[in-house]
């Protein structure tokens, strides 16, 4: 067993981006966005992905992924050939959005490359059209991507790149025969980079399937135990869903990430909480698109305490900012819940992990201390102070502008309305998320009404809007 605690960005054994044979435009980017040392997946990953081998790297979430795979990917691409030469499938729209962002922000030196995302859930004809002009980046989820492939409007005679982008994920949700379909009509003499948090059986057999002599890079899954505290309380399974709000109410932690086992123990928990008067949320599958997106954006932005979630629901969400993770429900498997609490305690902030135990809980909270090295350090609820009667408040508060990308409305059409006509400060505005068809922007809670009063009677890019508190 690995002892070894390692923190992804930690600068220990950090090698610098220097080293690897990248263009100066893609040296200079990498220093603009502060990307100085390669994390440990990038610097285990990247030299021989830029060398041109096919790769399985499993690494957790957060642990910069995205750059191992976009590096290589645009550093063979060639802007003046205008056709598809690299193509990432991801499970959802979501991770299919954040990958397009990363690969954005990585190709600004490079000219005008074009990066298309093509998922589900939204119309085929302009992803039909945008394919016509041309792209040379797609990023999608496989069923889409097969659609447009059966149809024919996405060629990939040029195809030089093939990424699988949390490879379990998209197993775990049945893709394994849409994937199949993808890689087969894909140039034999392309490159193929999987990643993945886990390794499932699965994987090997995709990867004997469809990947040429890969080589296999695993990392650890530990975090810097200092920034993550850990706490377990044991609990009845009477008083767990109860438990919660006492312990949001004891350390107060603006946002918090709730796992629960079950779908229908998030749903149970949401109930508990709105009766408590906690502002929370939840996600799963079973949402609409547009329904997610609203959730992930009040929680990231601030607006929402608690986002309740099963695993698969909140994998390979990428939220900075997190002060607690509860563990609502403990998981049975112990790498489940190192990745659970990794979500906590990022960069320079430190981060609750908390973790709720009945009594048949205990037996994992054995296996977890034997596989982390830890001892559990063990709490009654009845420490938990409930004397700050004042209830958890969210500091933010989501307006919704009805116009969107397609109104072509950008962040800073919002932030002129706000600062400009309407006199608010700067300070004011939090996170702006434009949509397709809905701009979110946060703004202090206690300013919301006002604002939403001064956006309705102004005007936001030179037309009346309609706007409304989340
Ligand atoms: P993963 O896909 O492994 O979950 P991401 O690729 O989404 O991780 O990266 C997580 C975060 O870390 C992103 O916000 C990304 O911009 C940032 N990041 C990635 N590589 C570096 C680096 N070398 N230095 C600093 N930040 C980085
Ligand atoms: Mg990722």
């Amino acid at each position: 067993m690995n002892d070894t605690i390692q923190n992804p960005f930690s600068s220990a054994s950090a090698r610098s981006f220097t080293e690897l044979p990248l263009s100066p435009g893609m040296q200079s980017t990498l220093q603009q966005l502060g990307y100085l040392m390669m994390t440990p997946i990038q610097a285990a990953s990247l030299p021989l992905a830029l060398g041109g081998h096919d790769l399985i790297a499993q690494a957790k979430t957060g642990s910069g992924k995205t750059a191992a795979f976009a590096l290589p990917l645009l550093t063979k691409l060639n802007p003046r050939r205008f056709a598809v030469q690299a193509m990432v499938l991801c499970p959802t729209r979501e991770l299919a959005d954040q990958v397009t962002q990363e690969i954005r922000r990585l190709a600004r030196a490079a000219d005008n490359i074009k990066i298309l995302t093509l998922c589900g859930g939204s119309t085929m004809r302009p992803q039909i059209a945008s394919l016509e002009h041309g792209a040379h980046i797609v990023v999608g989820t496989p069923g889409r991507i097969m659609d447009h492939m059966e149809r024919g409007t996405l060629n990939l005679e040029a195809l030089n790149t093939l990424v699988l982008d949390e490879a379990d994920r998209m197993l775990d949700m049945g893709f394994y025969d849409d994937i199949a379909f993808v890689a087969k009509r894909c140039p034999t003499d392309r490159q193929t980079l999987m990643f993945s948090a886990t390794y499932p059986e699965g994987i090997a057999r995709l990867a004997r399937q469809f990947m040429r002599n890969p080589q296999e890079i695993k990392l650890a899954e530990q975090h810097q135990s200092n920034k993550i505290r850990q706490r377990f309380y044991e609990v009845s399974n009477e008083e767990r869903l109860e438990a919660v709000g006492a312990l949001l109410r004891h350390y107060r932690p603006v946002s918090t990430l709730a796992f629960c086992n079950t779908k229908q123990q998030c749903r149970s928990l949401l109930e508990v909480l709105h009766a408590q008067g906690i502002y929370a949320l939840t996600l799963n599958g079973d949402m609409e698109q547009r329904d997610r997106d609203q959730v992930l954006i009040q929680f990231a932005n601030r607006s929402c305490s608690v986002l309740v979630a099963t695993d698969v629901a909140a994998r390979g969400l990428d939220i900075a900012q997190l002060e607690a993770v509860i563990n609502v429900d403990v998981t049975p498997d112990p790498e489940v819940h190192i990745h659970r609490i990794g979500r906590t305690g990022r960069a320079d902030e430190e981060g609750w992990a908390l973790s709720l135990c009945g009594p048949s809980d205990r037996h994992r909270i054995v296996s977890i201390a034997r596989m982390t090295g830890n001892v559990p350090e063990w709490h009654a609820l009845s420490e938990l102070k409930d004397e700050d009667e004042s209830p958890l408040v969210p500091p933010m508060v989501t307006l919704q502008i009805l116009g969107g990308r397609k109104e072509k409305i950008r962040p800073g059409d919002v932030l002129g309305a706000l600062t400009g006509d309407a006199g608010f400060s700067r300070e004011q505005v939090g996170k702006i998320a434009v949509t397709d068809f809905s701009t979110y922007v946060a703004v202090v809670r206690d300013i919301a009404r006002e604002a939403v009063r001064r956006l309705s009677a102004g005007k936001v890019k030179g037309k009346t809007v309609k706007v409304r508190a989340l």
